[in-house]
């Protein structure tokens, strides 16, 4: 339904035809255009909530609760760059996350005490919210390859007040999975991906590099990725494994992929999220069946307030990890 008005890729239109309810369509195009308020949560392991939300809006910050998230609220589009520059931000009290972001800690419901890992880190927002979920009670360990993003983690993590309890791997995430084997009580992969979710219409340059090489090089990445995340976590532990695109390439298939694998071995969980802009994992994807439980993933469509995100919750209930006697015999 791109009516040559909307500057984003023909071809990424197409599909997204082809991915999203034809009634939920319109929408989901408008929100490329950007212009959503700008949302925040309250830093806990720095402030109260009470507190922060009083200092936004006595700095004159029109601020809104979410009506899902307590530690949570937007101000208008035209007031981001303000939130950004308020003491509030700059001291470390409040940390500016999109909605979207927030459903990944809440879907995978690290508790305080259990051994958790977020597997693909940077900047690190999802990791001070694991770590405000857990308040700093057990082990959290977070990973990030990529040197300058590593730099920024570390930063943010001392600027939010968790550097004393998150431990920090500058490390792929792929090797992971075999140096910790069955070792985490729950595991966040929030994935590199195409990023898709992001595209602005004002902004050509966040759809530069996509298309469909794109997604097949970030999908391959993906399966290495989760099957790491699924080999750290311990029998019975649980993986939230999430991304901001759209392609069914980058989510379900991943999923189905790794429950083909896996099979008998990890078991997809329903996800309860407080909002109701959701939509079910596809089942199909051109032409192709996939297992029909990847209907347990969830989808959240764009709206006013949301980005677009999708999500899946796996379970394992059987050992996965190869152990050296194995991979010895994996290899002959
Ligand atoms: N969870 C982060 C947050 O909420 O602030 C955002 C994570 S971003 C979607 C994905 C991250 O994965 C990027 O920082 C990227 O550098 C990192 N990444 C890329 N390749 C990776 C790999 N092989 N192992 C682990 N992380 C990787």
């Amino acid at each position: 339904m791109n009516d040559g008005l909307s500057p984003l890729p023909h071809e990424f239109c197409a599909r997204l035809e082809q991915i999203v309810p034809a009634e939920a369509l319109p929408q989901v195009l408008r929100s490329f255009e950007n212009v959503r308020p700008a949302s925040f949560r309250v830093n806990t392991l720095l402030s109260g909530t009470e507190e922060s939300f009083a200092e936004l809006r006595n700095g004159g910050l029109a601020v809104t609760d979410c009506a899902w998230c307590d530690v949570a609220g937007t101000v208008p589009a035209e007031q981001r760059r303000q939130l950004s520059e308020h003491v509030a931000v700059t001291e470390g009290r409040v940390y500016i996350q999109g909605l979207s972001s927030m459903l990944a800690a809440l879907a995978l419901a690290p508790q305080p005490g259990e051994a958790v890992l977020d597997l693909a880190a940077a900047p690190g927002g999802k990791t001070l919210h694991l770590a405000a979920t857990m308040q700093k009670q057990g082990r959290l360990s977070a990973v990030e390859p990529v040197r300058t993003r590593f730099f920024k983690l570390r930063e943010n993590l001392r600027r939010y007040g968790a550097d004393d309890f998150v431990r920090l791997y500058q490390t792929d995430g792929r090797d992971v999975g075999r140096k910790t084997p069955e070792t985490f009580d729950a595991v966040l992969l929030d994935a590199p991906c195409t990023s898709e979710a992001r595209f602005d219409c004002n902004d050509p340059t966040s759809w530069q590099f996509w298309g469909p090489r794109k997604i097949a090089e970030s999908a391959r990445k993906q399966k290495a990725l989760l099957r790491s995340a699924i080999d750290a976590t311990r029998v019975g532990g649980r993986v939230l494994y999430c991304t901001c695109s759209f392609a069914p390439e980058e989510n379900e298939l991943v999923v189905a992929h790794t429950l083909r694998r896996l099979e008998g071995k990890i078991t997809l969980l329903r996800i309860e999220l407080p909002v109701g802009n959701i939509q079910p994992g596809l089942t199909q994807w051109e032409g192709k069946e996939l297992p029909s439980e990847v209907a347990l993933a969830r989808r959240v469509l764009p709206d006013e307030t949301m980005s677009g995100f999708f999500l899946a919750l796996v379970e394992k209930t059987e050992p996965t990890a190869l152990t050296k006697q194995k991979r010895g015999r994996h290899r002959e």
